[in-house]
Order: structure tokens, then sequence, then C-alpha cells
């Protein structure tokens, strides 16, 4: 198969058709507004607010948008035009629903990709075979060659045949340079570097190897996910060819999209955001990381177009989250401080859906640590969905994009389903190239979460 990236050539709406017939779907809830909740504690006590948004909420919807982002477009990195198709995908459903919407966009880094294609069709091709390129090697080309395995690159083991063939090691970043030299010398076109395995539950990330200088063949680096089936087949089949490709990216532009809906209270209307990132790491098709945020505020967007609301409500998706909350930084940035002021709360939603099962716990993540408008409104409408014991916080915790808001002093929080011994244990696929609907998606989680998030930014917003 030639499709083995998200970068499929077929149309938009063939693409997602195809793909709900071939994948196995996550079951769609069907409970009725009263009814208690998936793994809830309590009965739901709702008010007729609550009601207006839970029985307009369609996780269905949410899903459509999560094909077309982490199935049809894929892999959606910081800049480059994977993610510029997902804004434009984005800003067309809020231009769609209503709202007065825009693309903010600012610079970013150059990023370098590589695509792994298996030319006998023998790796699994449920998977991401995206990678990440060294600058350092060659970029822009194409190689083909069966794999050689020598082994830990800081003792390789080198077969005769090494001539024409695409080199695999276990990475060291010291010994990358020696390694890559040698492998060209004896005549290799490509070498891949199989990252550590990490400790569970979380599993490497491909990565863009660093700390090579003009190596005369392209060079790689996978996700734990994809060395071990690398290295599964090359046990069971005496040859493995491999066509790699390479491709630099530069002189970016990142995009934030934002919808907005004025208030009825006016210009001066506080501003309640509803938010997520869009981007997604190398090698990652970011279902739930953060495709569940993204598809979250996009039914929600749809959801609130046809309730007035005193606030002005904008509902926005951030870019190049994933190198450092780059977009929601640039956007507090551009905010005027009678903009900042007029903010009441904002909620971020990063990885709202795993169906990990460890991931029983509903973090109110505050990066002061301190409650807020956000985290209250939050709590408050867990207590009326029967949520209240499942949720913890708020405790805290950065490193996603509410804390570009805490950080000038905007009531904001990220809220997300993990294990319950701590934030930082995240579900096996994160990061990885099983990051798939598929593997990583509970629709279930993400109806809860799309109920508390509405019934509580509606609480905010209406006031
Ligand atoms: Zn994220």
């Amino acid at each position: 198969m030639t499709e083995r990236s998200g970068l499929s050539r077929r149309g938009l709406l063939g693409a997602v058709a195809g793909v709900t017939a071939a994948t196995a779907l996550p079951a769609v809830p069907a409970w009725a507004a009263d009814d208690q909740r998936p793994g809830a504690a309590n009965h739901p006590n709702l008010d007729r607010y609550d009601r207006q948004i839970v029985s307009s909420l369609s996780s269905e919807n949410a899903l459509r948008h999560l094909q077309v982002l982490s199935e049809h477009i894929g892999p959606r990195i910081g800049g480059t035009q994977s993610e510029k198709r997902a804004a434009d995908y984005i800003a067309g459903q809020l231009d769609k629903y209503g709202y007065n919407t825009k693309l903010e966009p600012f610079p970013v880094a150059d990023k370098f990709t590589a695509q792994i294609d298996d030319v006998r069709d023998i790796l699994p091709n449920d998977l991401c075979w995206q990678a990440g390129a060294a600058p350092g090697g060659k970029l822009d080309v194409t190689v083909e060659g069966p794999v050689r395995d020598v082994g830990p690159a800081t003792a390789p083991v080198w077969p005769a045949d090494v001539a024409g063939s695409i080199v695999i090691a276990d990475d060291t970043a010291a010994a990358r340079p020696a390694l890559v030299a040698e492998a060209a010398a004896r005549g290799a076109v490509g070498v891949i570097l199989l990252p550590a395995d990490l400790v569970f539950p979380r599993r490497a990330s491909a990565f863009s190897p660093a700390g090579l200088t003009d190596a005369p063949i392209p060079v790689i680096g996978v996700a734990q996910v994809q060395k071990r089936l690398i290295r599964e087949a090359l046990a069971v089949v005496n040859s493995l060819p491999l066509r790699i490709s390479t491709k630099a990216h530069r002189g970016l532009i990142s995009n934030n999209v934002i919808g907005e809906r004025r208030g009825k209270g006016g210009a001066d209307s506080p501003i309640v955001v509803v938010c997520g990132h869009y981007d997604s790491v190398i090698g990652a098709p970011g279902a739930n990381d953060d495709g569940s945020g993204t598809v979250l505020t996009m039914e929600l967007a749809r959801v609130f177009s046809r309730i007035p609301t005193n606030a002005t409500l904008r509902f926005a998706l951030w870019g190049s989250e994933e190198q450092g909350l780059i977009g929601s930084r640039y956007h507090v940035a551009q905010l005027a401080q009678d903009q900042r002021d007029r903010h009441a709360a904002v909620f971020q939603n990063d990885m709202v859906a795993t169906s990990w099962d460890p991931a029983i716990t509903y973090w109110l993540l505050s990066f002061t640590g301190l409650a807020n408008t956000a985290t209250d409104a939050v709590r408050a409408a867990g207590v009326r969905l029967g949520y209240d014991p499942q949720m913890v916080g708020p405790v805290q915790r950065g490193a996603s994009d509410h804390q570009s808001f805490q950080e000038v002093g905007i009531a904001s929080a990220n809220f997300s389903w993990r294990g319950e011994i701590s934030p930082a244990f995240l579900e096996p696929p994160y990061h990885s190239p099983e990051d798939t609907i598929a593997k990583n998606v509970s629709l279930e989680r993400l109806q809860v979460s799309m109920e508390l998030i509405g019934t509580a930014a509606y609480a905010v917003a209406r006031s």
C-alpha cells in the first residue's frame, strides 16, 4: 500500500466514508439526559439549562470531525501543510455555524519529517508510518533498500551486505555521528535510528535526530511501536525492503483558529473561551491528543450557535501547542489589557477521550494550582452530572494552553481524563502512532467531557 501516511490522496468525503466502513469504531453513547452516566458515582441532577446543552450534543458529529482530523489528515505538525489543512477544515466548520471566524498566523521553527513505505506490504497498515528526519542528514530524498539490523549504535555488528541497504540501530545520541558515517562508508542508503523503550505506560515517540552535520544519507528517528513492528517483521521474513523519504519544511507559519460570537451584553460583554489544540507531534495521528479537545470545541460551537448568551463566546483551536504553547502564548500576547480583563473563564480541553481503562479520573489542572471561575464551574457541573467523586483538582499542572492564560492572570484550567494516581499517568498511545480513534478514543468519555464543559461554560456565559 502506498497510503500509509495520513496524507491520503483520496477525496475528503470518500476518505471519511471509507474509514467509517473499514475501522472498528467505538460505541456511540445513547443515554437520556437524566440517566446515570457510565462510570459516574451519582445520578445526575440537571437544571433546565444543562438539559438544553446535553440534549443537543452529538458525539457522532464529533466523531466525524475526528475522522477528518486524525485519519484523513493524520499528524498535524505545527506550521506544515498538514496543520494548515486542519486549520482550514476547522475554520470552515466554525464559519458554517455562523461564527465570525479568523486565522491568527505566527511564525514557527523548521520541521523535518520522514515517511516509511513498506515495499512488500509486510508491516501492519493500521499504523501511522510517519517518522522524524535528522536535519543534518540528507533531506528531500527517497531511498529504498532491504533492512539490515546492526544492533546497538554504540557497538554495531556489521553484516557483509550493508551496501544498498537501510541500516537500523538502537540509538544513542553520542554514537550517532560515528554510526551514520560508518553506514554511509559501507554503502548504506539510509539509517533508521531506534529509540530506547520507555518505562510503562510511556512509549517513545518518533524524533528528528539531532547532532549530525551534512551526513550523505537520510537518517530518521522512529517511535517505539514502529521499532517493535520492524524487528518483529525482520524475525519472520528473510527480506524487508523499505522505502524512506525525508522532507524539510522551512519558513513556516502556524495558525490559531478562532470563531467568535458577540454576547448580548454588547461590546464589553465578558468573554468565555472553550478551546483545545489541533496540532500533534511527528508520527502521531493525535486522535486523543488533541483531536478530542478539538472536536469537543467544534461540537460545542455547533450547540451554542443556537443558544444566545450574555457573554461573548470564543471557540479557539491553538496551533503549535506541542512545540511549547506557541499559539496560545502568541494569542495572549496580542490581547490588550482591556480584552484580558473581560475574560471570565477559559476552558482548555487537552486529551478528553482516551479509551485507556486506568484513565478513570477527570482532572482539573490549574497552572497556579488554585481554583478559579473555570475550575469552579466545571466542579459544579460535575456535581450536577453525577461525576463529582471522579473529579480531582484543581491541582497544579501546566503543559497545555491554559498556562498561557494563567501566566497573565486570566481564569483558566485544563481538563483531561488521566490515570487516578497522577495527572502525569498518561495512556501508552500518548504522542505515538497508536494515538488513533480505534486504539485511543472512547466516545463515552468524549460525550461526558462535552457535557461537563458545555454545561459549565453555559453557566458562566449566560450570567
Ligand atoms: Zn496535547
